[in-house]
């Protein structure tokens, strides 16, 4: 193990090396630019056939809304859930170094109740390998639709001070974990994140270790994307990639998505949406221009409506990204 990366992987590099391959954390180069990772060592059978979502992708491209929640607040989940449950085949839930929230298990509770298929993220930053067990446990209990396994951004230095940050395990070993209870595993990566000629086979050990589907970060162009889907396949990978389409609609949904290491966004659709007289439908009409030129590439099995959509909150972002999804859904 690369003794100096900080969130301690082992299957590295994390989805946040910035450019010039400096470390997410802090300024020292990231221990795994320029070095070969370790192949997963035992295969682990992918077990997507337990999914809704992944049987559907063999008929049509699925759309996932990634939920704008408010922490710790139940009643405007179930309100964000009942606006943009029939606009996505299933809802999926970050996980977030600055918002912390209810368990995962309660959330997948909670979206199944109000009527939602959830996709849960789970990251290694926060619980330790016992706590995501148990998670991993009540999961499986509730027989959701899918996990997302994710190493995890680290908290910032600004952020809750004095916390410690737990990385026992990294998203490619949760993956393992969770594939080998029975859960569907959905996993990430950053086709914009340095070393982005490392990207591709970093999703095929991932499927080593289990994982049925990818979801990719959002990237400022779709080309970038069809260059990494052949790129993936080149690499062995043979599971469905899921694109991510940044939605936003005001500064400070681009914001957040544009400065956010591994992502990226188009300067020109920022501008053309953030100068528009209507930025909510202009944004809507850009995230809806995105998706479908995402779907029209051959081997893309659908896409994941990300970011924070408004600076309005749960409610209004659910409202944005159902329309979204309303108008993918009608064709
Ligand atoms: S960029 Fe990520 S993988 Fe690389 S050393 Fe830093 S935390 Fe570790």
């Amino acid at each position: 193990m690369p003794l100096e990366c900080p969130k301690r992987m082992v299957y590295g590099p994390c989805g946040g090396v910035r450019p010039r391959g400096i470390c997410e954390v802090d300024s020292r180069r990231c221990s795994f630019v320029g070095a070969d990772a370790p192949v997963w060592p035992a295969p682990i059978p992918s077990l997507g056939a337990s999914s809704a979502v992944l049987h559907r992708m063999s008929s049509r491209p699925v759309v996932l809304t990634d939920l704008t929640l408010d922490p710790f607040d139940l009643p405007g989940l179930r309100r964000a859930v009942r606006i943009a449950a029939s606009s996505a085949d299933a809802l999926l839930v970050g996980d977030h170094q600055n918002r912390p929230d209810f368990p995962p298990t309660l959330l997948a509770q909670e979206i199944l109740a109000a009527g939602g298929r959830p996709w849960i993220t789970l990251t290694c930053r926060d619980r330790n390998r016992v706590v995501l067990e148990e998670e991993i446990a009540g999961l499986s209990a509730l027989a959701v639709d899918a996990v997302l396994c994710v190493t995890g951004d680290a908290r910032t230095a600004s952020v809750r001070r004095g916390v410690t940050q737990v990385f026992d395990l990294d998203g490619t070993r949760l993956t393992a974990l969770a594939a080998a209870a029975g859960l569907t595993v959905a996993v990430p990566e950053s086709p914009h994140a340095p070393p982005t000629d490392r990207r591709a086979a970093r999703i095929a050990n991932k499927e080593r270790a289990g994982a049925a589907v990818c979801v990719l970060n959002h990237v400022a162009d779709v080309g970038t994307v069809a260059r990494f889907l052949t790129q993936a396949r080149a690499a062995g990978t043979s599971v469905p990639i899921i694109a991510g389409v940044a939605v936003f609609t005001d500064a400070r949904s681009a914001a957040v998505l544009d400065g956010f290491p591994g992502l990226g966004l188009n300067p020109a659709s920022i501008t053309a949406v953030l100068t528009d007289a209507d930025p909510v439908a202009a944004g809507i009409r850009a995230a809806v221009a995105e998706a479908r030129a995402l779907l029209a590439l051959p081997d893309v099995a659908g896409v994941n409506l990300s970011g924070r959509a408004c600076a309005g909150g749960g409610e209004l972002a659910a409202e944005i990204k159902a329309e979204v999804g309303r108008q993918l859904l009608a064709g």
